[in-house]
């Protein structure tokens, strides 16, 4: 990741939200974007130019445009039309950008746009958010990573952020992945946490 002092940046085209310029590079601030929370409170997946992303839950494509400065390609899933058409402005300045308007829940729907991905990011803030990621990582190579920015709020306002935060690293583990890291977003996001695992190859791949 590229840091200027303790200012995470990416280098890339600035004017996508009016974001602060750094030494011509772009800020990437903590407290708007949870992926840049996440290297603030965590170690996270370096981000390299040759890694193929799949984004889901895209929103405006703020935090897209900063992946994309990073990465060899963002395949980036909204449901939303109003967020839509920003993320489509960003797509236009980012050529690496592949906008696609899509239920994250329903992955066969996009399976024919997308190639087989190094990291499957996923902020979609919705109940069953552990199934969706398992669901999607079929388009995962294997060795390939996962980072789910779990908002426990969504799962289940009632129950006790920690018991959903341990709850979701279960289904993960039961869905074979091997958790690396995970990891509360607080002082910036309250009641969100990081997790990222990764997918084993099996045996013979
Ligand atoms: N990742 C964005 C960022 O950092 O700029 C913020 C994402 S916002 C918390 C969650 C987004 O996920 C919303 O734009 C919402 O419309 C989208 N979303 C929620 N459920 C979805 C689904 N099943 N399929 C696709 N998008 C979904």
């Amino acid at each position: 990741m590229i840091w200027i002092g303790d200012v995470l940046v990416s280098r890339g085209e600035g004017g996508v939200y009016n974001e602060r310029m750094l030494g011509g590079a772009r800020v990437w601030e903590p407290y708007r974007s949870k992926l840049a929370a996440l290297y603030h409170v965590g170690k996270g997946v370096e981000l390299e130019p040759s890694l193929r992303v799949l984004y889901l839950g895209a929103a405006n494509g703020t935090t897209v445009s900063h992946v994309a400065d990073y990465t060899e390609a963002v395949y980036a899933v909204e449901f939303a039309p109003r967020p839509m058409q920003d993320l489509i402005e960003v797509a236009r300045r980012r050529k690496n950008v592949i906008p696609i308007m899509a239920d994250a829940t329903r992955p066969e729907t996009y399976a024919p746009i997308v190639e087989a991905v190094d990291l499957i990011y996923q902020d979609v803030a919705q109940p069953g958010q552990a199934a969706i990621a398992i669901r999607n990582c079929l388009f995962l190579k294997p060795g390939g990573y996962l980072i789910l920015m779990l908002k426990t709020r969504s799962v289940d306002v009632r129950k006790d952020p920690a018991i959903v935060f341990d709850e979701t690293i279960a289904a993960l583990k039961e869905a074979g992945f091997i958790v690396l890291e995970s990891v509360w977003l607080t002082p910036y996001h309250q009641d969100h946490a990081a997790i990222i695992c990764t997918k084993p190859a099996k045996p013979g791949e």
